[in-house]
């Protein structure tokens, strides 16, 4: 749900209604307002001297992971290798789709794409180290998510990438942080990245905005080029003009995500505990999707032989809103990619809810959740 931060720079920025692009003073005007969202965007990344790295916008996740992931690929005239491969990409099991699909075009265009299991929500680094041993072509870019959509397990991004960086320097190493982002306090040097992905929606501003992150040294070395060529906007990386509306607002919730970051940390931590001592004493037979490391504002439970869509409908009707898995695969008839990663079987992915958690919620919240729950397992259990 968008803050009330965000609401008050859409309404604020729809008065700025020239084209950064234009020279006049209207344009003039949304130029500047643009800068000083990138500004703000940047702060909360903790970029220091971003104007040599480059903090791009984008319309949303997907659009920053596609244009890393594939114009990292087409940055260079590559040759096939011995084995036949244009080069070898890397990305972890159960990465969000807009990191999975690319890549799976990317094979299609001559590439090895190697994925490394993530078997209890961790990346197996021992799996990593045989991939970057045995790449049957040199690795030109690895991805690793900082937090799964679907599980909140916590990757060891830092880690995967210095592995990476030591085999193959030139790689660029990108990191999907769309579920990270105002929930850990990261920055793309502290990952140890090259490109990083945030999306506006997901820290309460409304959709219609991201940004992806390039190092100084990706755009010195070349190692990324467009892949929507156009009016040169956004350093001509990604041509088309700017939605500032949605921009001005995302700049705002990262503005007060960042000044609150703690106290709402805090909250969804006693949120979350509140969540579990409920659920334990009132649903025992709720099991849960729990990696050893992750994020308190997303629980992914296993309903005990219901069908997730059934309970999500059930809730839906009482006026609480879950997911069957991420709400981004609802598209597809699929079993989620991450749970499979996970190591959920066929059956448990069936039955498997995600609850989302905000500082925005209340315990009045959860104990609705909880009651619909408990409730939605006596009843649709008797209808089977
Ligand atoms: N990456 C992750 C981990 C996500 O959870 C999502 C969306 O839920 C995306 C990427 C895609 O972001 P967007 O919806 O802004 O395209």
């Amino acid at each position: 749900m968008p803050s009330a931060a965000a609401k008050e720079a859409v309404l604020a920025a729809t008065e700025v209604w020239g084209n950064p692009s234009s020279v006049h003073s209207h344009g003039q005007r949304a130029a500047s307002l643009l800068k000083e969202s990138r500004a703000k965007v940047a702060r909360a990344l903790g970029l220091q001297r971003f104007s040599k790295d480059m903090l791009m916008f984008t319309s949303c996740g997907t659009e920053s992971n596609n244009i890393a992931m594939l114009g990292c690929a087409r940055s260079k005239n590559r040759t096939l290798s011995g084995q036949g491969y244009l080069g070898t990409v890397i990305i972890t099991a159960g990465e969000h789709p807009s990191v999975d699909n690319p890549a799976a075009l990317l094979e299609k265009e001559g590439y090895c794409v190697i994925r490394i299991p993530t078997l209890g929500g961790e990346i197996d680094l021992a799996a990593l180290e045989k991939a970057l041993t045995d790449a049957p072509a040199p690795v030109i870019f690895a991805a690793f998510m900082l937090v799964n959509n679907e599980t909140g397990a916590i990757y060891d991004v830092k880690r995967a990438s210095a592995m990476v960086k030591g085999k193959f320097p030139d790689a660029t190493v990108h990191c999907d942080a769309v579920q990270g982002f105002m929930k850990l306090r990261f920055t793309p040097a502290s990952l140890g990245v090259d490109t990083l992905t945030v999306s506006a929606h997901k820290i309460h501003a409304p959709r219609g905005a991201a940004a992806l992150f390039i190092s100084a040294e990706t755009i010195k070395r070349k190692n990324i080029v467009p892949v929507m060529p156009g009016g040169g906007q956004e350093s001509g990386f990604r041509s088309g003009t700017e939605n500032l509306i949605s921009i001005a607002a995302f700049a705002a919730a990262c503005e007060d995500g960042m000044a609150h970051f703690d106290e709402r940390s805090s909250r969804v931590d006693e949120l979350r505990a509140y969540l579990d001592a409920q659920l334990k004493e009132k649903c025992p037979e709720i099991r849960y999707n729990r990696p050893k490391n992750c994020i308190p504002n997303i629980c992914s439970i296993i309903l005990p032989s219901i069908k997730s869509e059934t309970m999500l409908n059930y809730l839906s009707g009482r006026g609480v809103y879950v997911s069957a898995g991420s709400a981004c695969s609802a598209y597809s008839k699929k079993k989620s990619g991450a749970l499979e990663a996970f190591g959920t079987t066929t059956a448990d992915a069936d039955s498997t809810l995600r609850i989302s958690l905000s500082h925005m919620n209340s315990s009045e919240d959860i104990d609705a959740l909880v009651e619909g729950l408990r409730e939605g397992i006596a009843s649709l259990q008797r209808k089977r």
